[in-house]
């Protein structure tokens, strides 16, 4: 089946002024150079820190920010010659952290989650219909939940708002940006829960980006991580979380605050913060933090390649690539 989304070298730059004397414009390499495809029905989790990206990508996808490079094709169609973006906000929808940012408080939870449909000229008699439906599906009763305020719901029930309300909009994708992050994690869990039931009832797709690898690894089928505004690993969530091919991703992984008794503790943790988006090191964007740098990791940029014995796993690391000349005997020192 052909994917629902291919995603071919997407590049987003924002322009900045670099110091304060010679203020010389440049730019914020967000996105730079990205790849990957979301099959229908799966769930992709993006993971990496804050400022690699994943975020960006997101956003590059719901068509709120825009390409500076690169293709988008959603169902077959491109982005810009057979689709528009208006066609594509007919089919994907995006959830946010904050539920309470983005809920409108001047209207009750029905007008919020039938505002959409009213506005692509659904009746308002059919859309109250469908907002009462979709309340019920999420788990708010629709006749104590109904008339009420966004202020009047608690964090978990204003996000089950915001979830009704994207899928009254019958979206094919949905992209969930940190969309669990700001809830305790008992309600956390039930929302997750109602996620996964309500894509297999609504035929949906998700790109679920979370900073919590424990959360992206319980709802994802494939993971990508990504460093500098770069995929530097993907592949399904068994194979990446058992194999971490990229010493980013193992680094990424063994900080993790786990209770998970087979998560590996020898591996050295990041230290610092990611170098600068604006001034990215050359080569191998890892390679002023990575255990493992040799000459080649500074010299030259590797390639994505496929990961040894692992169905649709890849990552881009010069050890893990036999034509790049890197040695082999550092290969295994993390695997
Ligand atoms: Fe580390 Fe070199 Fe691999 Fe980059 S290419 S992750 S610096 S070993
Ligand atoms: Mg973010």
């Amino acid at each position: 089946a052909q994917p629902l989304v291919i995603a071919r070298d997407l590049k987003c730059h924002f322009p900045v002024r670099k110091g304060v004397f010679n203020r010389k414009a440049t730019a914020v390499r967000a996105v730079d150079g990205v790849s990957f495809t979301v099959e229908k029905g799966e769930t992709l989790g993006i993971v990496g820190e804050s400022g690699c990206g994943k975020s960006t990508t997101a956003r590059l996808l719901v068509g709120l920010t825009g390409l500076n490079a690169g293709d988008l094709i959603f169902d077959g169609d491109r982005l810009g010659e057979d689709l528009s973006l208006k066609e594509l906000w007919d089919g994907v929808q995006m959830v946010f952290q904050d539920s309470y940012a983005s809920l409108n408080p001047r209207l009750t939870i029905e007008e919020t989650i039938a505002f959409g449909p009213k506005m692509r000229g659904v009746a308002s008699g059919a859309a109250r219909r469908l907002s009462h439906e979709l309340l019920e599906r999420v788990g708010l009763a629709p006749g104590r939940f109904a008339g009420r305020y966004p202020h009047e719901l608690s964090g978990g029930q204003r996000q089950r708002v915001n979830i009704a309300r994207s899928l009254a909009m019958k979206p094919r994708l949905v992209i969930l940006d940190e969309a669990v992050s700001a809830l305790d994690k008992s309600v956390e869990a039930q929302v997750l829960n109602l996620l996964k039931e309500l894509k297999d009832e609504f035929g949906l797709t998700f790109v679920f980006i979370s900073h919590d690898l424990n959360v992206v690894r319980y709802i994802s089928d494939r993971i990508m991580v990504m460093y500098l505004g770069e995929v530097v690993e993907i592949g399904p969530v068994g194979s990446v979380w058992d194999k971490r091919a990229h010493p980013y991703t193992a680094a990424l992984f063994a900080a993790m605050p786990s209770m998970d008794p087979d998560n590996r503790t020898e591996v050295p943790p990041l230290l610092g913060d990611p170098p600068n988006p604006i001034d990215p090191p050359s080569g191998c964007r890892f390679h002023t933090r990575c255990p493992f740098a040799e000459s080649v990791c500074s010299a030259a940029k590797p390639k994505i390649v496929a990961v040894d014995g692992a169905q649709g796993h890849e990552a881009a690391c010069h050890m893990l690539d036999p034509v790049s000349g890197h040695s082999k005997s550092a290969g295994g020192a993390h695997l």
